[in-house]
């Protein structure tokens, strides 16, 4: 069986020696390093989940590439059942970890990259398809974890790549030798990059024949030569470095949300790990299958386990309040749920409306229209549920100590005394709920909603390419018989030689 134990992960990745810096400075272990630590955590409870009898429907599948079971994170859809059983795991992975599941994107990437590289190959005769496979495979044999990077940063949006000032604001081919290609560029917010195996590319800046030497896909392992990991680093992250014990966290174990730059300075790829070298009418291919992807695990899945977390939090402090009986928290608790159930209903559309891309391929993707709609539709419905829960949870949420004044002598009595709303719940427990409330509702979860899998102008600008408005305009000629321009003359003409019929008496 081709799947790694977590001690196993944990130990693999010991051997990955990623250059990563944090708050200025660098960080020597991405294991030791106490915020990129939630990333290893997450990252590792894949591991566990699918060797755990209970959750290995959820977290794994069979892999017809290796005949073997594999990591459900390793594999491409081949039909909507695993569609399905992919945004099932978008939201019990999210609600398991109330953060990232940061093999989601890199999962998503292979889907664009599977159907695509075998229609490079069908149309022009390459042999990206077969590279890529013999890639997956190794991946899912090693059971790796693979992050994935649509590059950015981008110039000025007024202008094309070719005119930027800086050519490598979009990740560039630089150099391309017998062995492979040299690229150099950036990507500026990746999940978890640094704590994975592996990292996958896709393009982002090539429209034309001219900038065919940004039409660039790949993979690489995550601690090549020439890359560097330049950390997000927040007041969160602040706090996590000072904590003494990770349980006054909101988050304790897997933390907020660890992204990262990452630097691609001249990083060199051997041609067997190229799938996607300079053909730039392919490269919108790869970004629009991946988008469609990926919104339906950042609109449809995610989110909802997240939402499951917040909702959870508002059900205890309504109860530690004594509030169980009060009409308009027990509205927005239901309107909560409303949301949470849109926003799992929109993700199992896409999944269940999904079809083969492209014809023939084998490759599942989610439906174009509704994966765009899901993450369109959670961008507005995570942020209502996060005024929901500000306002249930109160302004303790924002206000609320450390849980240290719970061990400090000279304030702990207060403390117990003034924050227990006269329950008999633990202080402690009363605390720790509204600082997972503070997680959610004053962190880095609302911008993250809005702008992971692009930001909501994007999905809207998809919608309009995808409906054209033909059929719901014939519903309307159907229902009111409306005929063209012809077939009203011709009746016009029916008529008034009718009438000349008519004799006049
Ligand atoms: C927490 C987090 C994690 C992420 N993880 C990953 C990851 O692992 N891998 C990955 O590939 N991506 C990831 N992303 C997504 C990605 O990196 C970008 O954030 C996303 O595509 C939005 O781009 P941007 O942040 O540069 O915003 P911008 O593109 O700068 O958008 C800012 C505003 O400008 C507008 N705008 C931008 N360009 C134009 C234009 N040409 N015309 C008109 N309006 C424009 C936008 O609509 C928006 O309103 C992540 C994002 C976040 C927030």
């Amino acid at each position: 069986m081709a799947l790694m134990t977590p001690e196993e992960f944990e130990v693999s990745l010991k051997r990955v020696k990623p250059r990563v810096f944090m708050n200025g400075k660098k960080v020597e272990s991405v294991l030791d390093n106490r915020n990129t630590r939630t990333v290893v955590e997450s990252n590792k409870a894949s591991y566990a989940w699918a060797m755990d009898p209970r959750y290995e429907r959820i977290m794994t599948c069979h892999s017809p590439l290796i005949d073997e079971r594999v990591n459900r994170y390793t594999h491409v859809s081949r039909s909507i059942e695993d569609l399905v059983a992919k945004a099932q795991a978008g939201t019990f992975t999210a609600e398991h970890l109330g953060t990232c599941i940061y093999r989601c994107v890199g999962y998503d990437a292979f889907h664009s990259l599977a159907g695509t590289t075998w229609q490079m190959d069908q149309e022009l005769g390459t042999e990206y398809h077969a590279r890529f496979n013999e890639y997956l495979k190794m991946v899912q044999r090693k059971d790796l974890s693979v992050a994935g990077a649509l590059t950015e940063p981008r110039g000025s949006r007024q202008k094309k790549a070719l005119d930027w000032p800086d050519p490598y604001l979009s990740l560039k081919i630089v150099d391309r030798s017998k062995d492979g290609i040299v690229v150099r560029g950036a990507k500026i917010n990746i999940s978890g990059a640094f704590a994975s195996h592996e990292l996958v590319v896709l393009p982002q800046s090539s429209h034309s024949q001219e900038e065919s030497d940004y039409s660039v896909a790949f993979a690489v392992p995550s601690d090549t030569e020439g890359i560097t990991y330049i950390c997000q680093y927040s007041p969160y992250s602040a706090e996590r470095d000072q904590a003494e014990n990770i349980y006054e966290l909101g988050n304790p174990l897997f933390g907020q949300r660890e992204t990262s730059m990452v630097v691609f300075d001249n990083v060199f790829v051997p041609w067997e790990r190229v799938f996607h070298c300079g053909e730039h009418k392919y490269s919108g291919l790869l970004v629009t299958r991946f988008a469609r992807t990926h919104r339906m695990t950042c609109g449809g899945t995610c989110k909802v386990g997240f939402m499951n977390q917040i909702v959870g939090a508002c059900k205890l402090v309504q109860e530690y309040k004594g509030l169980q009986k009060v009409q308009h928290i027990n509205e927005q608790l239901t309107e909560m749920v409303v949301l949470r159930e849109t926003g799992r209903a929109c993700g199992l559309a896409a999944a269940q409306m999904g079809k083969e891309e492209p014809p023939g391929s084998g490759v599942f993707l989610p439906d174009e229209l509704m994966g765009n709609v899901a993450k369109l539709n959670i961008c507005n419905a995570f942020w209502r549920t996060m005024a929901l829960a500000g306002d249930i949870g109160g302004g303790l949420v924002v206000t609320m100590p450390s849980l240290k004044e719970l061990k400090n002598p000279e304030t702990r009595a207060y403390v117990e005394e003034f924050y227990s709303f006269g329950s008999d719940e633990p202080t402690e427990n009363i605390l720790k709920v509204h600082k997972l409330l503070q997680n959610w509702t004053a962190g880095q979860h609302g911008v993250g909603t809005w702008h992971g899998a692009g930001p909501v102008m994007a999905q809207k600008i998809m919608i309009q390419r995808v409906c054209d408005f033909a059929y719901e305009k014939e519903l309307v000629k159907e229902t009111l018989n409306l005929r063209d321009k012809q077939a009203c003359e011709s009746e016009k003409d029916d008529e008034k030689s009718k009438a000349k019929k008519i004799p006049v008496t």
